[in-house]
């Protein structure tokens, strides 16, 4: 019997990433992508209904009505999913730049009035409409570089109404645009300025009036822990915290020293643990033994001009990378994932094929979506991007520009590169 098609993507050679939905690729899998010269792409509503080779996904397909789109032999890959944001936010910290650049010492910054102080004085007093409006922007372009998902994370309020206030923008944006977003609760982002002194009291109220608040707007709950921010003890209060509440656990783990944060989210099951630059043997090798997924994150690294993350051994060791472009204000401000699947084989060593996997089904495994996106398989999700691009190394290898052609987001056509308008006047 043949099946009812609404959209038809022919001649592409696909990046199916098929047969990873259950388990993410690590060691020798990472990479597979799993591909299908002369491929094709048959949707019905907002899923898949086949992918696969041209002939066989045609004769399934009853396409009296269907919407045709000829990749003409252009890369076809699944929507691409950002794993780690803090995108919604309200202004931006370039007066800060200079002072980067210049060696201004972080400590420095936060005195003269800038750092992540900075984002949360101007979340605090913004409304929930002022969030959605800058955030919506951010989230067009993040499209239109073919991302289909992304994780959000709250983190720049740091009190109970202004953590609510950031995941309802968040809740809002799921309703008004296409970019599906998996809310995390970050009220243990930084320590705020009234409780510099006491951070044992800021970890009560995080656990005690701000996690019964959240735990239904949010999927997940991440903390930074990190000498002198949260420590090993606070994280885990908080992720045991937060669990109860029925929340799933991320963690941005050792990201400034090695203070054991990999080893506490793989002990804490947690479905992520994201930064990693300082991560040693025995991390790797605790994250290596766990379902946790290692985000990496090398654009905040390059423009921080700071170490890159152990990509390379922990590959070697067996551990699942997803990579994300961990967009916010202060330390990676730009939405390009794409630049980051360049720098992602530039400074960490991975091959093409491994960026690519590493922002489709792993970065899915990263936010626990991988049945529902992250690949090119029937059932799922209908979100792909063509990329004008003849083959995956084509991506990296041309770098800091959009390679999107289309995007197709839940069968529909959400971002058309011939549709943007070039204006020249003599
Ligand atoms: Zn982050």
């Amino acid at each position: 019997m043949k099946n009812k098609v609404d959209l038809l993507v022919l001649n592409g050679r696909l990046a199916t990433l098929a047969g990873y939905s259950i388990k993410p690729q690590r060691g020798s899998d990472f990479g597979c992508l799993g591909l299908v010269e002369n491929g094709a792409v048959a949707i019905t509503g907002n899923k898949i209904l086949a992918a696969g080779p041209m002939d066989l996904v045609l004769s399934q397909a009853e396409l009296n009505t269907a919407k045709v789109i000829d990749a003409g032999g252009r890369l076809v890959a699944p929507g691409l999913v950002d794993p780690h944001t803090h995108v919604v936010h309200c202004g931006s910290r370039e007066m800060e730049y200079g002072m980067r650049l210049a060696g201004t010492p972080y400590i420095e910054i936060l005195k003269a009035g800038g750092g992540i102080l900075n984002s949360v004085r101007r979340v605090r007093s913004a409304t929930a409409a002022e969030m959605v409006a800058q955030t919506k922007k951010s989230l067009r372009r993040m499209l239109s570089f073919g991302v289909t998902t992304a994780e959000a994370k709250s983190g720049y309020g740091l009190d109970t109404e202004s953590e609510v206030r950031m995941l309802q923008a968040v809740q809002i944006l799921n309703r008004i645009q296409p970019v599906d977003l998996v809310p995390t609760f970050m009220g243990a982002h930084a320590i705020p300025e009234e409780y510099k002194d006491d951070s044992d009291e800021f970890v009560r109220i995080v656990i005690e009036e701000m996690l019964p608040r959240v735990k239904d707007l949010a999927c997940f709950c991440d903390v930074f822990c990190e000498d002198h921010v949260f420590s090993i003890q606070q994280t885990r209060a908080i992720l045991s915290a937060a669990r109860e509440q029925g929340l799933q656990l991320k963690l941005h783990a050792d990201e400034l020293a090695p203070t054991g944060g990999a080893q506490l989210a793989a002990e804490m099951g947690a479905v992520s643990a994201d930064h990693l630059l300082c991560t040693d043997k025995d991390g790797i090798a605790a994250l290596a033994a766990s379902d946790t997924i290692a985000v990496l994150l090398p654009g905040t690294s390059f423009n921080l001009m700071s170490r890159y993350a152990p990509a390379r051994e922990m590959l070697a060791a067996g551990v699942a990378i997803a990579l994300s472009t961990d967009y916010n204000p202060g330390s990676c401000p730009t939405e390009n994932l794409q630049l980051i699947m360049a720098l992602g084989c530039l400074k960490l060593g991975l091959s093409p094929a491994q960026v690519l996997a590493a922002v489709t089904i792993n970065a899915a495994h990263a936010v626990n979506l991988a049945d529902k996106i992250g690949s090119l398989e029937a059932g799922k999700q209908a979100d792909l991007v063509i990329f004008d691009a003849d083959n995956e190394a084509y991506l990296p290898y041309h770098f800091g520009i959009n390679h999107s052609w289309k995007v197709i987001k839940s069968g529909r056509i959400a971002y058309d590169k011939d549709r943007e308008e070039v204006c020249y006047e003599d």
